[in-house]
């Protein structure tokens, strides 16, 4: 009996493999930790991690920085004179982030095992669960990632990910929750205030 179970399992397994190698997986967006450079065009103060809110150019100085950056960077602006008070070009965060994405392809399933309807993770009700299954060398992008982007959708890690199986014969599995608040006149919210 014990055996035919985890025949059962590891054909199903093997199953999503394939299933991810034909090509009936979708391609889904990863967000990575943005990288952090602090802003050239205004002065950091270390104290509080945040801009002074004090320009380090004069008027000309800006400009020429600006007209030299354009020539590498085209209709990007990164240096503007500015009085005082919020700075144009950080808006007063003291730096500037880098969104970094990736592509990847995941089989998709929305609601797993939703047989059980009344499953919500911890602090996140209403919210609707998504399981991603991918090759596991994409281990380490899940487990650093800030969110992803799943047919349109933003959704956070739930849990980290696990590694099913063996070696090549292996499947990442990823939980995921989307982020986006549950409609005002949903069920859930009557539920809960009668
Ligand atoms: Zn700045």
């Amino acid at each position: 009996m014990r055996g035919r179970i985890s025949e059962k399992t590891k054909e199903r397994f093997k199953q999503s493999i394939r299933d991810v190698v034909k090509g009936l997986s979708r391609k889904i967006q990863v967000y990575k930790q943005p990288i952090k450079n602090e802003c050239d065009n205004c002065y950091f103060d270390k104290l509080t991690s945040k801009s002074t809110g004090k320009c380090k150019w004069t008027i000309e100085e800006a400009e020429n920085l600006q007209i030299d950056y354009e020539i590498s960077h085209p209709g990007q602006i990164h240096y503007k004179w500015f009085k005082t008070g919020r700075c144009p070009i950080c808006k007063g965060n003291g730096f500037l982030e880098i969104k970094r994405r990736v592509w990847i392809n995941c089989l998709v399933t929305w609601n797993p095992g939703n047989n059980d309807e009344t499953y919500t993770p911890a602090g996140t009700e209403g919210a609707t669960i998504v399981q991603l299954k991918t090759d596991p060398k994409y281990l380490d992008l899940f487990i650093n990632c800030s969110s992803i982007i799943v047919d349109g959708i933003e959704c956070k890690m739930d849990k980290p990910p696990i590694s099913r199986g063996i070696g090549d014969q292996a499947i990442l599995v990823i939980s995921a929750f989307t982020t986006q608040k549950p409609k005002v006149n949903s069920g859930e919210i009557i539920k809960e205030y009668n």
